[in-house]
C-alpha cells in the first residue's frame, strides 16, 4: 500500500471528457486521461482493505489492491504484468469496461470508489508507451492444433491463452477484420480501433493465426475443421437481434442498431460498405428504441452525423439515481441511471413507453405510434404491463431498434454440427465447457447469452483451461 492516508486526504478526479463541442465533431475517443501525477495520486487512494471487494466483483478477478500501487510508484511495468496475470486485454476493459469493481469498492461505502477502469487504461498506455509489452513467444510447442472459430473477446481471450501453452492456435473470423464486437459493435469513440490492431499484431508475433473472410458453416465446413484440429473452440457470439415485430416493422427506415454501428465502423476504418446499406442520420429525426448501452452508442453516431433530433425510450420504468437509492454496495451491477458520454451530447431520454407500431408513406417510415405503460403485477408475481393515457404520434425518419440479442445465429454452423442448445437457443456446455459434440468447446456470448467484455474474457480464459487439460490428456 503506497499512501495509508491517501483515501482520505485525495478526493477521486475522473480524467472526464472532452469537450462537447469538440467531439461530436469526430469520431476519436472521447475520454480524456490525466496527467502521470494526478494519475498515481488516484492509484494511492486504494485502501489496500481486508477484504478487497473488487476482486470478487471483477469476473476476472483482477489484483486490484497489488497493480494500484504499483501505478503509485511508478512501476508501470509491474502494474501491467500484474494486470495481464488475471486479463488478457487490460487496454480494452480499461475503456469500456462497466467497471463493477467500482461499483464493490470498499472505499464506496462513504466515499466515492477508486478510478479503477481508468488507472487500469493508464497503466497499460504507459507501459505499451516505455516499450514493456513485448511479444512473449511460447519457449517450446506441444504440436497440438486448435482452431477457435470467432474472434471476438472470448475467442481472442481463449487462442493468447491456448497459445501462450504451446499449441498451435488458429482464429477464424468471418468478417473482414479481427475483433467481433470489439470492432464492428463499439464505437470508435469509446475504443480506438487502433488499440485492437496494437494488441492483435502482438498476437501474431506470438505466433497465432488469424484467418478472416471465412465462415466455418459455410466457406469452410465444421467437419473439416474437426478432421484437422484437435480441439476445437466456438465463440461465435450471441449475434441474432430481438426484433420488435409491430405493424410497419418493415418500413423503409427501421433498423437494428448493429446494422447503424456496424456500418459507421466500416466507414471509418475505409472498409467498402454498399450504397443501400449506408444509413445516414444528417437532418433526420431519431428514434432509439432500448434504453442500454447499445442504444447510447447510436445516439453518439447520430449525434456525430448530424442528427437534427434524438429520442431514446425504454419500455422499463426510469431507474433511481445512485444518491437516491439505499447504497447497493458492494453489488457489482447495480440498476440505476446512467448517463453516457453519449447522452450527455444531446437527446431526449423517456422510460415506461411502448412502441404501438410503425407508420410510414411509400414504404418509407415517417412516424411512430407510442404509448404509455405502467407496470404491475398479477395474482402470480408476473410483471405485467398496462398502458395509461392516449397512444401519440410523433414523426420520426429513422428508428434504430436496441433491444439486444437473443441468441446465436443457428444456421451454418450450429446446424451443420448439430451442436445441442440450452432452452434460449444457446449453445449447451457442461462444466468443463465442452459440448455436446467431442472436443468442441464453446465460449463467450453463443453459451452465456449477451453479456459484457470482461465476463467474455474471463469465459474464454476458462475455457482455455479446460482445452488444455483436455489435450493434455
Ligand atoms: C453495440 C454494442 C456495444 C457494446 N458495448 C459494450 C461495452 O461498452 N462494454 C462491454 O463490456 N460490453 C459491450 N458490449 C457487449 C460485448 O461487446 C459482447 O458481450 C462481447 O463482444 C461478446 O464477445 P464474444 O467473443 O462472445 O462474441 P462477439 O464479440 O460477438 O464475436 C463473435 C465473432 O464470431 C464471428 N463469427 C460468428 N459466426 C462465425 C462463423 N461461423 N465462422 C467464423 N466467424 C464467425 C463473428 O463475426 C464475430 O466476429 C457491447 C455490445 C454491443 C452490440
Amino acid at each position: 500500500m503506497g499512501n495509508p492516508k491517501a483515501f482520505l486526504t485525495v478526493k477521486r478526479k475522473d480524467a472526464g471528457y472532452r469537450p462537447v463541442q469538440e467531439r461530436i465533431l469526430d469520431f476519436g475517443e472521447v475520454e480524456q486521461t490525466l496527467n502521470t501525477e494526478d494519475r498515481r495520486e488516484q492509484a494511492s487512494r486504494c485502501m489496500d482493505c481486508g477484504i478487497p471487494f473488487c476482486h470478487w466483483g471483477c469476473p476476472l478477478g483482477n489484483k486490484m489492491p497489488e497493480w494500484q500501487e504499483y501505478i503509485y510508484k511508478g512501476n508501470w511495468k509491474l502494474a501491467a504484468e500484474v494486470l495481464m496475470q488475471t486479463n488478457d486485454f487490460p487496454e480494452f476493459t480499461g475503456r469500456i469496461c462497466p467497471a463493477p469493481c467500482e461499483k464493490s469498492c470498499v472505499l464506496s461505502i462513504h466515499r466515492a470508489p477508486v478510478t479503477i477502469r481508468e488507472n487500469e487504461a493508464s497503466a497499460l498506455e504507459h507501459a505499451f508507451n516505455e516499450g514493456f509489452i513485448l511479444p512473449k513467444i511460447p519457449a517450446s510447442r506441444t504440436g497440438k492444433k486448435v482452431a477457435v472459430i470467432g474472434s471476438g473477446p472470448s475467442g481472442l481471450a481463449a487462442a493468447n491463452q491456448l497459445n501462450q501453452k504451446g499449441h498451435e492456435v488458429t482464429v477464424f473470423e468471418k468478417s473482414n477484420s479481427v475483433g467481433g464486437l470489439l470492432r464492428y459493435g463499439i464505437p470508435d469513440f469509446k475504443l480506438n480501433k487502433n488499440i485492437i490492431d496494437r494488441r492483435l499484431k502482438l498476437m501474431e508475433a506470438e505466433g497465432i493465426k488469424f484467418v478472416t473472410n471465412t465462415e466455418i458453416g459455410k466457406d469452410v465446413k465444421g467437419k473439416d475443421i474437426l478432421k484437422q484440429y484437435d480441439a476445437v473452440c466456438v465463440a461465435v457470439g450471441s449475434q441474432v437481434p430481438r426484433n420488435l415485430p409491430v405493424d410497419g416493422r418493415d418500413l423503409k427506415g427501421v433498423y437494428y442498431a448493429m446494422e447503424y454501428l456496424a456500418m459507421q465502423n466500416k466507414l471509418i476504418a475505409k472498409e467498402r460498405v454498399p450504397a443501400g446499406q449506408v444509413i445516414d442520420a444528417k437532418g433526420k429525426n431519431i428514434l432509439v428504441i432500448g434504453g442500454g448501452d447499445t442504444g447510447s452508442d447510436c445516439i453518439g453516431t447520430a449525434n456525430r452525423q448530424g442528427a437534427a433530433s434524438i429520442l431514446q425510450i425504454e419500455i422499463l420504468p426510469k431507474p433511481k439515481k445512485l444518491d437516491d437509492m439505499e447504497n447497493p454496495w458492494p453489488e457489482p451491477y447495480p440498476v440505476v441511471l446512467k448517463t453516457s458520454s453519449s447522452h450527455l451530447e444531446g437527446c431526449e431520454r423517456r422510460w415506461s413507453l411502448n412502441t404501438k407500431r410503425f407508420i410510414g408513406e411509400n414504404g418509407k417510415l415517417t412516424a411512430v405510434e407510442l404509448v404509455e405503460i405502467a407496470w404491475d403485477k398479477d395474482e402470480k408475481g408476473n410483471h405485467i404491463m398496462k398502458e395509461v393515457g392516449e397512444p401519440e404520434i410523433l414523426k420520426v425518419d429513422l428508428v434504430f431498434l436496441a433491444l439486444g440479442f437473443v441468441h446465436p445465429i443457428q444456421e451454418g454452423l450450429l446446424q451443420e454440427l448439430g451442436l445441442e442448445l440450452d432452452a434460449r437457443k444457446n449453445i449447451a456446455t457442461n462444466a468443463k465447457r465442452e459440448t455436446s459434440l467431442s472436443k468442441v468447446f464453446g465460449t463467450g456470448d453463443c453459451v452465456s447469452g449477451q453479456s459484457l467484455v470482461v465476463k467474455c474474457i474471463a469465459s474464454g480464459r476458462e475455457t482455455a483451461k479446460h482445452i488444455d487439460d483436455f489435450l493434455k490428456v
